[in-house]
Order: C-alpha cells, then sequence, then structure tokens
C-alpha cells in the first residue's frame, strides 16, 4: 500500500487521527498520532520522537542510558502495509512503525528491526518462522474505584461464557475488521479469565498483529465500560495470563517441523529454546510481576524442560489436527506473557533456536509427567525472578550477540529499573499496579 491510497483510505472512512504505533521495551504500547493534514508526509516520512523514549520505564522513569536524554531524535517510520481502521476508536487508524536514526539506518534499539534481522537470518536457511500468540486476560469492571472481575465461573463455563458474551462478539467482531484471524475463544479458569487464539503469520506479522490484537482487547473492554488487563498476574492469588507463542519453521509449503513426526530440525531448535530459556525469559517474560505466573502447578512452565502436550512443560508439542498434520503441527512456548514486546519475544525466540540447530543440540528425553513431580534434582526449576533471568540474558552470548551490544545494555539497565522500583513492595500493590499497564 502506498501513503496516497492509505490517504485515500483515511478520506473514505473519514478519519480524523492515525496512530503511530511501538511498543517499548516495557511491553507497554505507545503511539502518537498524525492529523489528517499531513498525514501523507508523516506517511512517507514518520514522526520525530525523543530518543529517551527509549529508555522510559514501565513505570515513565527515564534511566540514565548514555545519549537517551533530552537531546536527540528518532523517526517512527510506519510499515505502510500494517495500516487498519480502528473499529474500537473513532474516525481511527494505525500502523505499526520503526525507530530510525536521522540518516534513516534503523536504530540499534529498535525492536521491530531486531525481528526483521532475525527473519533475515533464517530466510538465509530458507526458512520462514510462522508463529501464533495465545492471549490470556482478565475482564473485569471498575466498581466504586475496585478491580472486580466480570465472572466467578468455572474454566470453559458457559457461565463465565455468557458473562462476557456481548464483550466477546464485539472483540470477535473488531478483530474480523481488522483483517486478523479469530481461531478460538473461551472463558478460561481464573475469575474473569478470556482466552482467544488468533492464526498464525510469518514472525513480522505475528508480532504486529499481538500488538493489534492486545489493542483490541483493551480497546473493545473499554469501549463497554469494562477493563481488560493482560498482566501476566492481575490477582496475587488467580490464575495468571499467559501471552503463549505457537511457531513452526517452514520451507515454501513445507513444515520443516514435521516429517511424520517430530523432526531433526524441530528437536534442534526446540534443544536450542531450551537451552537458552533461563536467559530468553528475560525477553518472553520480562515483567517483575511475571515470576509470581511462572511457578509450578500454574500451567504456566516453570522447569527447563519440553513434552509432548505436557501443559506444565514450557515448550509443549501440541497434538495436530487430524488429517492436517503437517498444517498444524507447532510448538508452544508457555514461559512467555503479555508484558513481553512480542517483536523481542519472537526473534530472542528465532535466536534461540537457530542457535540449537548451528550447534545440532539434543533436547533429551521428553517430560511425560508433571515435572513438579519427577526426582529432586532430573530437572531444573527456571529462575524464579526477573533479577535472575536478566543476569542468565546477559551471560547469554547467543542472545546478546543477536540483539547488539547497545540493545542489550539499554534493555537490561531499564529492565532492572523495574526491579528497583517494585523491590520490597507487597504483592497485591504490584499487581494492582501491573493490572493497569498491559
Ligand atoms: N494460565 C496459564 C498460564 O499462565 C495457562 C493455562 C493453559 O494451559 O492454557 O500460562
Ligand atoms: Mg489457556
Amino acid at each position: 500500500m502506498t501513503a496516497k491510497e492509505i490517504a485515500r483510505r483515511a478520506d473514505e472512512a473519514g478519519l480524523r487521527l492515525v496512530r503511530f504505533l511501538w511498543c517499548g521495551n516495557d511491553g507497554t504500547v505507545r503511539a502518537k498520532a498524525s492529523a489528517r493534514h499531513g498525514l501523507e508526509g508523516r506517511l512517507e516520512r514518520g514522526i520525530g520522537v525523543t530518543v529517551a523514549m527509549q529508555a522510559m520505564n514501565g513505570l515513565d522513569q527515564l534511566q540514565p542510558v548514555p545519549d537517551m536524554g533530552p537531546v536527540g531524535e528518532y523517526r517512527l517510520v510506519p510499515d505502510l502495509e500494517t495500516f487498519r481502521e480502528l473499529p474500537y476508536a473513532p474516525r481511527s487508524g494505525a500502523l505499526l512503525t520503526d525507530h530510525l536514526n536521522l540518516d534513516g539506518t534503523p536504530a540499534a534499539v529498535c525492536q521491530r528491526s531486531f525481528l526483521k534481522r532475525m527473519e533475515a537470518t533464517l530466510a538465509e536457511r530458507g526458512l520462514v518462522l510462522e508463529a501464533a500468540f495465545e492471549n490470556e486476560f482478565s475482564l473485569a469492571a471498575r466498581v466504586a474505584g475496585a478491580y472486580v472481575p466480570v465472572d466467578s465461573g468455572l474454566c470453559f463455563s458457559t457461565i463465565a461464557m455468557t458473562a462476557s458474551q456481548d464483550f466477546a462478539d464485539a472483540l470477535a467482531g473488531a478483530l474480523e475488521a481488522q483483517g486478523i484471524v479469530l481461531e478460538q475463544y473461551y472463558a478460561e479458569l481464573g475469575h474473569g479469565q478470556q482466552e482467544i487464539s488468533t492464526g498464525h503469520a510469518p514472525a513480522l506479522r505475528a508480532a504486529d498483529e499481538q500488538v493489534l490484537v492486545r489493542e483490541t482487547i483493551r480497546g473493545v473492554a473499554s469501549s463497554l465500560g469494562l477493563v481488560a488487563s493482560l498482566a501476566p498476574k492481575p490477582w496475587p492469588d488467580n490464575a495468571g495470563n499467559g501471552g503463549h507463542v505457537h511457531f513452526s519453521l517452514w520451507e515454501g509449503e513445507r513444515n520443516r517441523f514435521y516429517d511424520g513426526g517430530l523432526s531433526e530440525l524441530a528437536r534442534a531448535f526446540i534443544a536450542g529454546v531450551l537451552a537458552h530459556l533461563p536467559g530468553l525469559c528475560g525477553l518472553t517474560a520480562p515483567s517483575f510481576n511475571s515470576y509470581r505466573r511462572i511457578v509450578p502447578r500454574y500451567w504456566a512452565g516453570a522447569y527447563t524442560c519440553w513434552g509432548l502436550d505436557n501443559r506444565e512443560a514450557p515448550v509443549r508439542v501440541a497434538s495436530p489436527y487430524w488429517n492436517r498434520e503437517e498444517g498444524s503441527y507447532n510448538v508452544e512456548l508457555k514461559a512467555c506473557d503479555s508484558s513481553s514486546n512480542p517483536h523481542l519475544a519472537l526473534a530472542g525466540t528465532i535466536a534461540a533456536g537457530l542457535d540449537g540447530i548451528a550447534r545440532r543440540v539434543e533436547p533429551g528425553e521428553p517430560a511425560t509427567i508433571d515435572p513438579a513431580k519427577l526426582p529432586e534434582g532430573s530437572v531444573e526449576r527456571l529462575p524464579a525472578s526477573l533479577e535472575a533471568v536478566l543476569a542468565l540474558l546477559e551471560s547469554d552470548e547467543a542472545l546478546t550477540r543477536a540483539m547488539g551490544a547497545e540493545m542489550t545494555s539499554t534493555y537490561l539497565r531499564f529492565k532492572r529499573s523495574e526491579i528497583d522500583a517494585y523491590a520490597g513492595a507487597d504483592p497485591e500493590q504490584v499487581a494492582a499496579e501491573h493490572r493497569y499497564k498491559f
């Protein structure tokens, strides 16, 4: 699509504002919007944004990162293919953007450009990563200032489904209007907990759509006077919200994860993901509260292991559909949540998997039971805090090489500031703050 075509569509739809979106290191989706006046030029040349935003943590506290203070500018340059009219915001459209330096090159800290680099590395092997996100979220009403779940129904219960049926219908309609394929919807385990799965797409498009899906979930809820939270643990004692990623590697029309069963390539990719998982979690489950979610017996994958249809394993090989085995064969990473930047989460997963392929590592035997029940010492627990995963990310050569030195140091400093901000805080207070951030 060209800038001219988008401007024409904006006129036809009567749009007044077009949001230039980006997702920051803190998983917050932020935007600057262009009015109709000057839209074409901004679509072509972007909108300026202070370099400081990349160093602004999830509490809007500017971190002391070199060259990310009050002086300096990036351009938010949109990918015109991502243009959508927004069904949940009046007369508004949106696009995903890259962070470019003023000379037009991708900024070292641009998460979307990192994912493009990883896609290009896969392409050198003739491979494309297809991915889909599965979003769990909690739907609540604000009653006298409190955040009250819309139901107390049971897992998959139709009573819970009924409680949210108007919301679910509006959500399905809003996704459809944006050309995002909805696969399934249900009310899940926790109070007010909902889940949707959307169709798979090549990595960059999957990450872009994940941003749009999060925006849609929250936007539709807000338009109905509700609050949807994708926070990993909106209540300390209720079920957590995962943002599981399903993925497979394709070469043309062939799913290379499948050769009548789990292929060698898939095994090596899984082994790479497992080998790097403790550090990778710094990208896929990167908020202070992520580690209240990733605990044993909550089906979030708290041990470094994989399994076939094992929902306590962070890496699960999912049973394929009958008569569509090749098309549906995929692996799920459960140690991922929606406080992540989806571009970083997918880029990191590719870097980990590629390292497994390059080194031809073996994933070992799959766990056939709940890993919590395995004999002590036979399976490793994933790190139980943000602090621990960041230390492992910092020392993970494959991941930090893929990210690049500047992105790594900015990211670590930024994330560590969240640890400082929440250290010693009461779990209820942390949950309450995260509720409205994601
Ligand atoms: N709610 C779980 C999580 O935090 C996942 C439950 C499921 O297997 O769908 O990841
Ligand atoms: Mg679920």
